[in-house]
């Protein structure tokens, strides 16, 4: 197992944004100091069983980041090995049912916790509330940009990194594609 129950959270995104206290907004940093240890050519993404009744908005997000011009190629693969990102299900009292609907945190290579402003990880896992199922299309594209090393930008409505009690809009914009091709050019 290369995976690691970590306490830490990083981005919880809230259909009640003030009552979720645990939500950490880095003063509208739009990107991580940090992104993937290696490329996103071929990026290659999971989803356990856990998370199986999301499959097509998953791979709807996907091929939503994928879709612009950008390095980011997203192939969906049958095992979380080497994966760059994998994704779960969890039930709402995983956050103590707080009003998270999704989460995403970074891993080294090895299964370590890594912040992503604090160095460059190796894969994220995306945790996403099957008990609220709230615009999980939106949400897990908004959960990718953190992967990919996005940070919240609540500031613009029109970004898919604003959480969700700002975002007026459930796809990637051409501006959060411009962010990506910043980290990864
Ligand atoms: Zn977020």
């Amino acid at each position: 197992m290369k995976k690691v129950v970590c306490c830490m959270l990083i981005c919880m995104i809230s259909i009640f944004g003030i009552s979720s206290v645990k939500a950490v907004d880095l003063n509208n940093q739009i990107k991580f100091n940090y992104k993937y240890n290696r490329s996103i050519t071929n990026a290659c993404y999971w989803v356990d069983s856990s998370a199986a009744v999301f499959t097509s908005q998953i791979n709807a997000a996907a091929a939503d980041w994928a879709g612009y011009s950008n390095p980011l190629n997203m192939t969906a693969v049958s095992s979380n090995y080497a994966t760059h990102m994998d994704f779960y299900g969890k039930a709402d009292n995983y956050w103590g049912s707080d009003g998270t609907i999704g989460e995403t945190l970074h891993y080294l290579n090895g299964g370590s916790y890594i912040s992503p402003n604090n160095g460059s990880w190796f894969y994220a896992d995306i945790y996403l509330n099957v008990g609220r199922q709230y615009n999980i299309q939106g949400t897990t594209a908004h959960e990718i940009g953190h992967a990919l090393g996005l940070a919240h930008w609540n500031s613009n409505p029109n970004s898919i990194m604003a959480q969700s009690n700002y975002r007026i809009v459930n796809t990637v914009r051409p501006i959060d594609n411009q962010h990506l091709n910043e980290i990864y050019s």
